[in-house]
């Protein structure tokens, strides 16, 4: 058994007995992990109310073998997710965030860059910051990390650009756009507007890039093209993972801002 410092993110509480709870953490060093949290039902148990959804929290884990759930054996709170009590849309949002985390990553698999980001945009949407352009980045960072990043310029098939149409077509299956020769008797294929690629396509440059100095207020979705952009992201998720994902549907009741 090995113990362990590290950061995480609390994306799942599941109670385990009228004093314990298991937690589904996303870490910065081990990536996914559950944990049984003795005590951690109890308000003034050894957590002091640290396992909270969403939260950011300093924990200690007690590793175990691969079969067995880790121990939880300390949590300190150093960020609570808030958002809830301001503004529904920005929960769903934070839910959907844990959602994608549980559902692209694999237990035990670091990701520190995702964590960044998570934290990042946990910490953007508990702010003023505006959700559509805080959940977009953190699909496209999270796509990126899980190596799925569609293919918005080239035909994903042939490597042929794909020019300058009013729509374009995408493979939901293939990963991306597709030129008129590769798009005929292809299953899951949708017609697209150039403007949402253009959006796809900025939005994935501005993920790759630099990724220590980023700031999330500059980059900005065009209110018009929100709509068909969910639709194309809920889409594309829903064929990744062989399921559509439960908050898709609250999303799409964002309001703009
Ligand atoms: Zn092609």
């Amino acid at each position: 058994m090995a113990v362990e410092k590290t950061r995480a993110i609390i994306l799942r509480v599941v109670e385990f007995s009228e004093t314990s709870c298991i937690v589904t953490l996303f870490t910065e060093d081990f990536g996914k992990v559950g944990a049984l949290a003795k005590g951690g039902r109890r308000p003034k148990g050894p957590f002091e109310g640290a396992i909270d959804l969403l939260a950011l929290v300093r924990i200690v884990l007690l590793r175990k073998s691969s079969d067995t759930l880790d121990l939880l054996t300390e949590a300190k709170l150093d960020r609570r997710f808030r958002a809830a009590q301001r503004e529904l849309a920005r929960l769903y949002a934070g839910y959907y965030v844990a959602e994608l985390l549980s559902e692209l990553t694999e237990p035990g698999d670091p990701h520190r860059e995702l964590f960044r980001a998570a934290d990042a945009t946990l910490a953007a949407l508990d702010s003023s910051h505006s959700v559509p352009e805080a959940v977009f980045l953190f699909e496209l960072t999270a796509l990126l990390e899980a190596g799925h990043l569609p293919s918005l310029e080239q035909c994903v098939v042939c490597g042929r650009m794909v020019e300058s149409e009013k729509r374009v077509a995408f493979g939901m299956t293939a990963g991306g756009v597709l030129c008129e020769e590769c798009r005929p008797g292809r299953r899951g294929v949708v017609s697209v507007s150039r403007a949402v690629i253009e959006a796809m396509r900025n939005g994935s440059e501005w993920v790759m890039g630099d990724q220590q100095n980023r700031d999330y207020t500059q980059f900005l979705l065009q209110p018009a093209l929100q709509g068909e952009l969910r639709a194309v992201m809920n889409n594309y998720f829903a064929h990744l993972v062989g399921h559509r994902l439960k908050m898709s549907d609250y999303l799409g009741a964002l309001p703009p801002n």
